[in-house]
C-alpha cells in the first residue's frame, strides 16, 4: 500500500500492489468523504471528480487544464490514461480546509495542499490560497502518475509535478526555477541526477533538491530526442513492472557527453 501525501510520502509497504480500477462516476465507486449534500459545487472533468465548498464557475479554466493535464501527460510521457476517478476536495479558505482535514485525516501532516492514496483513490486536497492552482496542477500531477504507475521515484514524480504545475502556455519556458538554474549551470555545476535518485524521503527535499528534479525532467523532455526516448522507456518499463534501471545510468549509456548537453541545453534555452 503506498499512502502517498502530497509533498510527505511515506511508503508503507507494497509498493507494487495492484490499484484497484474503477468506472468513472459521479457516484459509483466513489467515496466521498462527506455527505454530498455538504458541497456546494460538483463537477466531472474525467477523470477528476471535483467537490467544492464554492461555486465551481470560478475554476472552470482549472478544471478545463486538469482535463487537459490528462492528455498532455499521456502525449508527452507515453503513459496511460487514469482509468480510475481522482477526488478533487477544494476549500474557499484555509480555515475551511484545515477544519476538514483535522476531521478526515486527523493523521496527515498539515500541508498548504495534499495527495492521498490509501488503497482507493486518489485524493488531492486543496485551498485558494495565492498558489491554489499551481498547487492543484502539482497534486493533481502526482494523482495522474500514481493511478496508472505502481511507484514513481521521488525525484521524478516531484520533477515532473514541478513542471506540470505550471500554466501550461509558461510551462516550458518560463517556469520560476530556470533563472535560478542558469545561474548555478554557469558555475558549472549540473545537479548530480544519482544524488537526487538516493532521495527517498520528501523531508529530505529542499527548495534546490526540487529545482534540480525539475531541470532533470526538463531535460528530458526537451534536451534531445534520446533523452526523451529514455523517460518514455524508463515509465513504460515502470508501467509494464519492469524494474528500470537507474534513470543516470540509462542517461550516461545513452548520452556519453551527457553534462555538456545539459549544460547546452539550458544555455541555448529559449522561446
Ligand atoms: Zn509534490
Amino acid at each position: 500500500m503506498i499512502l502517498s501525501i502530497g509533498k510527505f510520502r511515506i511508503l508503507l509497504a507494497m509498493a507494487l500492489a495492484t490499484m484497484a480500477l474503477a468506472t468513472i462516476g459521479l457516484t459509483a465507486g466513489v467515496r466521498s468523504s462527506r455527505a454530498e449534500g455538504a458541497w456546494a459545487d460538483t463537477r466531472i472533468a474525467e477523470p477528476f471528480v471535483c467537490r467544492a465548498d464554492f461555486s465551481l464557475t470560478q475554476a472552470d479554466q482549472l478544471l478545463e487544464e486538469l482535463a487537459q493535464l490528462q492528455v498532455d501527460l499521456t502525449r508527452r510521457l507515453g503513459i496511460r490514461p487514469a482509468r480510475e476517478p481522482i477526488e478533487l476536495y477544494l476549500f474557499a479558505n484555509e480555515a475551511a480546509y484545515r477544519r476538514f482535514l483535522k476531521e478526515q485525516l486527523p493523521e496527515v501532516p498539515y500541508r498548504r495542499a495534499l495527495y492521498v492514496k490509501d488503497g482507493g483513490p486518489g485524493r488531492v486536497f486543496a485551498y485558494r490560497s495565492r498558489q491554489f492552482e499551481a498547487d492543484v496542477r502539482h497534486e493533481c500531477t502526482h494523482a495522474l502518475l500514481h493511478a496508472v504507475l505502481p511507484v514513481v521515484p521521488l525525484w521524478l514524480d516531484e520533477g515532473l509535478a514541478k513542471y506540470f504545475e505550471v500554466a501550461p502556455g509558461r510551462r516550458a519556458f518560463d517556469n520560476p526555477y530556470l533563472g535560478g538554474l542558469r545561474w548555478s549551470l554557469y558555475f558549472g555545476k549540473v545537479p548530480s541526477l544519482s544524488r537526487l535518485e538516493k532521495l527517498g524521503e520528501i523531508n529530505s527535499m529542499g527548495h534546490a533538491e526540487y529545482r534540480d528534479a525539475w531541470a532533470w525532467v526538463h531535460f528530458l523532455l526537451h534536451g534531445s530526442p534520446e533523452a526523451r526516448q529514455e523517460l518514455v522507456g524508463f515509465l513504460a518499463d515502470i508501467q509494464a513492472r519492469t524494474p528500470p534501471d537507474l534513470m543516470s545510468q540509462r542517461l550516461a549509456r545513452r548520452i556519453p557527453d551527457l553534462s555538456k548537453r545539459f549544460h547546452a541545453h539550458f544555455r541555448h534555452w529559449k522561446r
